[in-house]
C-alpha cells in the first residue's frame, strides 16, 4: 500500500490545532470524562431527532475511521474517569467493530482511577457506559463489552407495554426487553433502564404498570423522561396534521408525580430531575455536566466543554466523516463563555440535581451584576415556594421540580 505522507502531514498539522480549537488552552484545568457519539440505528424511533442515520451500516468502516482521526487531536493518551458511549446505538456496531472501537478508546482515553488524575474531582468512582439497544444485549456482546473495562449500561427499554413500544416505534418487545435486562445483570453490576412517560394516549394505569415491572426488575438505576415533540422528528408532524394527540400537561405532571412517589417508595433515590438510583450508583458521568466541569466530546453532533468554551460538531454524520476525511475538524459552533455566562449556566445544571448548589459558596465568583440578580431570583422562588434554602445550598422543592422547566429561562 502507497502511503500519501502529504495527506498524512497536512492531517498533523491539523490535529495539532485540535486542542485550541477545542478551547484548552495551557493552565486549563483538562477534563476527566468524555462523551463518544455513535450516530447509527436500525430505524429512527417516531419521537426521535438526535443526530444519527438509520440502517446504514456501509458507513461503520468510513466513520470508525473518521473518529480514530479526530481522537488523534488529543495528540497523546487523556486518561479520564469516566467515558460514555452514547447515540444513537452503540450497540448496534458488529462485535468485531464493537472490539475495535473499544480499542481505540482504550489507546485514546484510557480510564483511570480518580487518584491518578491531578484535577479536582467530586465523584470518587471511575466509570465506562454504554448506552444499549435490547435487540443487541446477548452474552457475547456483554463479554466484549466487559473485556474492555465497560462496567455501567444503560439500555434504552422506554416501556414494558406492547402497544406502548408500538406506538414509540421501537423495535423490541417487552419480553425481549425483560430478557436483555436479565442478560445484561448477568454481566454488570450497574443496569440502567430508560423509561418514556407521557406517550399517546398512555393512561396512569399503563405508567404505574411500567414503573411497577422496573422496579421488579431489580435494576439499580433509572433514567425516565416525559416524550417530548421534536422538531425534526416524525411525531412532530404528525401533531402537526393532528394525526397525533399528545397527553393532557395535567396527566404528564401526575405521571411524573408517580415515578417520584412509586420509585422512592421502593427505595431508589431520587438524585436528578430525571434520574433515580438505588443508594449510591449515581451515574458518575453526567455528575460532570451538571456540576459544570469540562468534559472531551467526539463524533457528529458531539458537544464539549472544554476550557471555557463549548463546541459542537457537525451534526451530519456524512458531512463529519468528509471533513475528517479531508483534514479538516468537524467542529461547527463554539462559543466562550464569560464569567457570567458560566456562573449562570453552573448554576442552572447544578439546580437539576435535588442537592441543589452551594449558591452561598458560589456567589462571589461571578461578575457582582450576576450575582445580584441570581439572589433576587432565588429569593422569588424561594418566597413562591418552588426553591429552598438548606444550609448554605438552594435546591428545588417538590413543587419546584413541576414547574423546573419554566425556570431556566429567567437565570440564563
Ligand atoms: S433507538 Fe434511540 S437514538 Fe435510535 S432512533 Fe430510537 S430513540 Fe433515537
Amino acid at each position: 500500500m502507497v502511503v500519501d505522507r502529504s495527506r498524512e502531514n497536512a492531517f498533523c498539522e491539523v490535529v495539532n490545532d485540535s486542542l485550541q480549537t477545542w478551547g484548552w488552552q495551557e493552565g486549563d484545568e483538562l477534563p476527566t470524562a468524555a462523551y463518544v457519539h455513535i450516530p447509527f440505528c436500525r430505524h429512527r424511533c417516531g419521537y426521535c431527532n438526535f443526530s444519527l442515520l438509520a440502517n446504514r451500516s456501509d458507513l461503520y468502516e468510513r466513520f470508525l475511521v473518521a473518529l480514530e482521526r479526530e481522537l488523534t487531536g488529543l495528540q497523546v493518551p487523556r486518561s479520564v474517569q469516566t467515558l460514555f458511549l452514547g447515540g444513537g446505538t452503540p450497540s448496534i456496531l458488529p462485535l468485531p467493530l464493537l472490539s475495535r472501537l473499544l480499542e481505540l478508546l482504550q489507546a485514546w482515553l484510557p480510564i483511570a482511577p480518580a487518584t491518578d488524575i491531578a484535577s479536582s474531582i467530586v465523584s470518587p468512582a471511575s466509570e465506562f457506559s454504554i448506552e444499549s439497544n435490547p435487540l443487541d444485549i446477548t452474552p457475547a456482546f456483554c463479554e466484549i463489552c466487559v473485556q474492555h473495562g465497560i462496567d455501567r449500561i444503560s439500555i434504552g427499554g422506554q416501556s414494558f407495554q406492547s402497544h406502548k413500544l408500538q406506538q414509540l416505534e421501537r423495535d423490541h418487545t417487552p419480553a425481549q426487553l425483560l430478557h436483555a435486562i436479565e442478560i445484561a445483570q448477568e454481566h454488570f453490576a450497574r443496569v440502567s433502564v430508560d423509561l418514556i412517560f407521557g406517550a399517546p394516549d398512555e393512561s396512569i394505569d399503563d405508567w404505574c404498570s411500567d414503573l411497577d415491572t422496573l422496579i421488579a426488575a431489580g435494576v439499580g438505576h433509572v433514567s425516565t423522561y416525559g416524550l417530548t415533540y421534536e422538531k425534526g422528528a416524525k411525531f412532530w408532524s404528525l401533531r402537526e396534521k393532528g394525526a397525533l394527540t399528545p397527553i393532557s400537561e395535567d396527566c404528564e405532571l401526575r405521571m411524573y408525580e408517580d415515578a417520584i412517589d412509586r420509585l422512592t417508595a421502593a427505595g431508589f433515590v431520587h438524585y436528578e430531575v430525571s434520574n433515580f438510583c438505588r443508594p449510591g450508583d449515581q451515574c458518575v458521568h453526567n455528575q460532570t455536566y451538571w456540576q459544570g466541569r469540562p468534559w472531551w466530546a467526539f463524533g457528529p453532533g458531539a458537544a464539549r466543554y472544554v476550557g471555557n468554551r463549548r463546541s459542537v460538531n457537525h451534526r451530519s454524520t456524512l458531512e463529519y466523516i468528509k471533513r475528517l476525511e479531508s483534514n479538516r475538524l468537524p467542529v461547527d459552533e463554539a462559543e466562550d463563555l464569560n464569567m457570567d455566562q458560566q456562573l449562570r449556566e453552573r448554576f442552572v445544571f447544578g439546580m437539576r440535581q435535588l442537592c441543589g448548589v452551594p449558591w452561598e459558596s458560589w456567589k462571589n465568583q461571578g461578575p457582582a451584576e450576576t450575582n445580584a440578580e441570581i439572589d433576587r431570583l432565588i429569593e422569588r422562588h424561594v418566597d413562591q415556594g418552588w426553591m429552598q434554602r438548606v444550609e448554605d445550598r438552594i435546591a428545588l422543592t417538590r413543587m419546584g421540580l413541576m414547574v423546573s422547566d419554566s425556570l431556566w429561562s429567567e437565570y440564563l
